[in-house]
């Protein structure tokens, strides 16, 4: 009889019945608890939530305040925005480093 393995998707390991795991409040992926830091992966509220999800949270913030805001910015703070985002670029290997 084959098992489903449910795989923590930050250490890529197996979480087992035993260990102590979150769920993401967005999508219901499961983590194990030793593997997620608070700070980074809870939402306002407080529930967890998966890299994913926290990321496409922390963008839709930035997506509203850039929406009403965008006019109050400086040039120099527009072209610091856009140094950040190349960053990001870079990290998710868009762009090479
Ligand atoms: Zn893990
Ligand atoms: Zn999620």
């Amino acid at each position: 009889m084959s098992q489903i393995t449910t795989l923590c998707p930050i250490c890529k390991r197996p979480i087992n019945k035993d260990e102590d795991m979150v769920a993401c409040a967005v999508c219901g992926t499961k983590m194990h608890r030793r593997c997620v830091e608070e700070e980074l992966l809870t939402d306002s509220a407080g529930e967890w939530l998966c890299p994913y999800d926290a990321v496409l949270a922390a963008l839709d913030w930035v997506d509203a305040v850039l929406n009403q805001y965008a006019h109050a910015l400086t040039p120099e703070q527009r072209d610091d925005i856009v140094e950040r985002l190349k960053n990001y670029l870079k990290l998710l290997g868009e762009i090479p480093p």
